[in-house]
């Protein structure tokens, strides 16, 4: 059961994903959450380092989407500055969302990447639509309140996958 949750890899940050490294894993396409992985949960704009990132990633054209679980204002807010598509009320782990995302992409699912700091919603959605996922470390140390409780359970879940998956580490790279 512990399969749904594991992460193809533990990387500390989402700015830790250079263009390079997905290239080299023949992944053109991120799916990407929003709250305490592109920035933190309570912040309501993106960030310098968001914005060079993306540019980074847009100029080895590498698309990104987000898919969030947060409200359309709140997505929007965020990435429509630059100009990138979105999935709010995703309702991870619900599929429906992501999958949205991922006929935005209109790439064949070994080449999108899907990454995020939960594993209850990120994860587990990724690995239930068999797609590669990149799990982070969050932003913020504090987070919103259904997240509180799922982290709770997330922590238990987490000993589990890295006991089962003992070659599973932080990294600074994909690979
Ligand atoms: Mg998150």
């Amino acid at each position: 059961m512990t399969k749904y949750f594991k992460p193809t890899w533990m990387v500390e940050s989402i700015y830790q994903l250079k263009p390079e490294q997905l290239q080299k894993r023949h992944i053109k396409g991120v799916i990407t959450d929003l709250d305490n992985t592109l920035i933190a949960w309570n912040e309501p704009d993106a960030s310098e380092e968001m914005a060079d990132w993306l540019q980074m990633m847009a100029q080895a054209e590498i698309p990104v989407v987000i898919v969030s679980n947060n409200s359309k204002k709140r997505v929007e807010r965020v990435a429509a500055d630059y100009g990138i598509r979105y999935q709010a009320m995703a309702k991870k782990p619900l599929r429906h969302g992501m999958r949205q995302a991922l006929k935005k992409l209109a790439l064949p699912k070994e080449e999108v990447v899907v990454v995020g700091d939960q594993l209850l919603t990120d994860i587990f959605t990724a690995n239930r639509l068999g797609l590669q996922s990149v799990l982070v470390k969050p932003i913020a140390s504090s987070d919103g309140k259904v997240t509180q409780f799922n982290r709770r359970i997330e922590q238990a879940i987490f000993k589990r996958v890295l006991k089962g998956n003992p070659e599973l580490k932080w990294g600074k790279m994909i690979d």
